[in-house]
């Protein structure tokens, strides 16, 4: 049965102005499964006129009040999370395991953001005046829009909209028209607790009809982004027509580099979780790996062993395989294109290699050998279960190699030698950093890339600075009583 969900705008469910809608398909069947409004610009005016109306009222509310909210917001969650995981998991493909880790992770993200309520502070500062104080308050941006992309979708509505929402924000959220629906569900779970109206809205719709509206509109504070490169710019080009802020969280070309003293088993399992984990579409996840010469024959034969262990299909029709389909035909075949394009090129197929011939978007698990940084494998994100390889013998060449690239979101270090670990850390051009372990960040760290991977980040209290503005106020008084 096709199921149809709305928009959430002003506190009332809404289709379109235009009354369109659109389809979208379970990756796994191929089939439609849902029915959503396609949003018009005029539905995106609606939506941020209401965020901005309710703006003002929604920032006077002591921020522990903000803050309750979300902590029903994340009750509602835990309370649906059978239903959300499988809308998620129908939609965009991922286990349904690995869809409810989601689900209980937004919840205790959403806590977490709503305990920064009573933490998050202005500051005195001295003047050099007699009878001055000098007060910088920390406020509101005013209205936030959040653009979202298909590979986390649920979790990535709580990382906007925790912070923006706690520190008196209002926000109106863009899902990608991949996964449009749990959305729907964060909205619904909104409406019940009773979150006043206009604070939280929804809109579902294509961005290349919206995405500009979204991030041009004047009413707009802050356009939150994450998503591809190629968009993160367009959302930046247009933002820039009215000085609006843009927080971008972009693409990553993340390298894993495997020390000869490392835990090869650990390093084995970890990167190879890494590519199969929602099938390999995760930003932050290891995308190249540079192993030193002289273990990599055994590393390679453990990580075939692993790789060649791992499960697919279709996440409803068996709940214990690893792995589901990619999201799209058209993320497979880009898959497709880039092994292709890397065995021309001088790659040697370990495992796997093909598109599968089933229904639904399924790519083998594989493992390239003899990658090097000219291929295209190399440098542009695969999302999807591949694991190319090189080898390198120095660590400067490791070193090279690695900042190579014109991502900078995350790295991985495989060793057991300290010195050679922190020589590492001190190189990399990355914001982020994983050392004998696989590539997740924490709800109270800090997730921001470098160069094309983004400007700014989110979570912990860096991430929450990212929806706050600085009121500087020069408090001059006389003496007379
Ligand atoms: P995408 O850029 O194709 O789409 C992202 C969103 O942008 C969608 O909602 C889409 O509708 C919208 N959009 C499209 N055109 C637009 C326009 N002109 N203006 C405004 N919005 C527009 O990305 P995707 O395929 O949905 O997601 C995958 C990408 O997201 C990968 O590059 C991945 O690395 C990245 N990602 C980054 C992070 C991070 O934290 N850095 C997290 C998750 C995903």
């Amino acid at each position: 049965m096709i199921k149809h969900y709305q928009m959430y705008i002003n506190g009332e469910f809404s289709p379109s102005v235009s009354n369109r809608t659109f389809a979208v398909y379970n990756p796994a069947t191929e089939q439609m499964i849902f029915e959503v409004p396609r949003a018009t610009i005029e539905d995106v005016k609606r939506a941020i006129t209401a965020a901005d109306q309710a703006q003002p009222d929604w920032e006077q509310l002591p921020a522990v009040e903000r803050g309750r909210y979300l902590h029903l917001i994340a009750d509602g969650i835990r309370a649906r999370a059978a239903e959300i995981a499988e809308t998620i998991s129908l939609e965009m493909g991922k286990t349904l395991s690995l869809a409810t880790v989601e689900v209980n992770f937004t919840a205790d993200y959403l806590d977490y953001m709503a305990e920064w309520a009573r933490r998050y502070e202005g500051e005195i500062i001295q003047s050099d005046r007699r009878n001055e104080h000098i007060l910088l308050y920390k406020k509101a941006i005013g209205v936030v829009t959040g653009i979202l992309p298909w590979n986390f979708p649920f979790f990535l509505i709580a990382r906007k909209a925790g912070p923006a929402l706690v520190t008196g924000n209002t926000i109106v959220i863009k899902p990608s028209e991949e996964s449009p629906n749990n959305a729907a569900l964060f909205a619904d779970i909104v409406h019940k607790v009773g979150l006043p109206k206009g604070v939280f809205n929804l809109v579902t719709g294509f961005g290349d009809e919206i995405g500009e509206e979204l991030s041009a509109n004047e009413k707009v504070g802050m356009v939150s982004f994450t998503g591809s490169q190629l968009t993160g710019q367009k959302v930046m080009a247009a933002a820039s027509q009215n000085i609006i802020k843009v927080n971008l969280e972009l693409g990553g070309k993340a390298p894993a580099i495997v020390l000869a003293d490392a835990d090869l088993d650990l390093a084995a399992e970890a990167i190879v979780n890494s590519r199969i984990i929602n099938s390999g579409q995760v930003c932050n996840c290891a995308e190249r790996v540079y192993v030193q010469r002289s273990v990599k024959a055994a590393f390679l034969a453990k990580l075939v062993e692993k790789m060649q262990a791992v499960s697919y299909g279709d996440p409803f029709a068996n709940s214990a395989i690893d792995m589901g389909p990619l999201v799209n035909q058209k993320g497979l075949l880009k898959v497709k294109a880039l092994v292709e394009n890397a065995v021309a090129e001088g790659g040697q197929i370990v495992l796997g290699g093909n598109v599968v011939d089933q229904t639904g978007y399924y790519f083998e698990p594989t493992i390239i050998d003899n990658a090097n940084n000219t291929m295209a494998i190399m440098r542009s994100e695969i999302f999807g279960p591949v694991i190319p390889i090189a080898t390198f013998d120095t660590l400067d060449e490791a070193i090279t190699l690695a900042n190579d690239c014109e991502y900078g979101l995350t790295s991985s270090i495989y060793t057991q030698n300290l010195n050679l670990a922190m020589k590492l850390i001190s190189r990399l051009k990355f914001g982020e950093t994983y050392v004998n372990r696989e590539n997740f960040e924490a709800m109270q760290g800090y997730h921001a890339g470098w160069r094309k991977s983004g400007i700014g980040g989110a979570d912990g209290k860096h991430g929450l600075a990212e929806y706050l503005q600085t009121q500087v106020v020069y408090l001059q008084f006389g003496d007379e009583l």
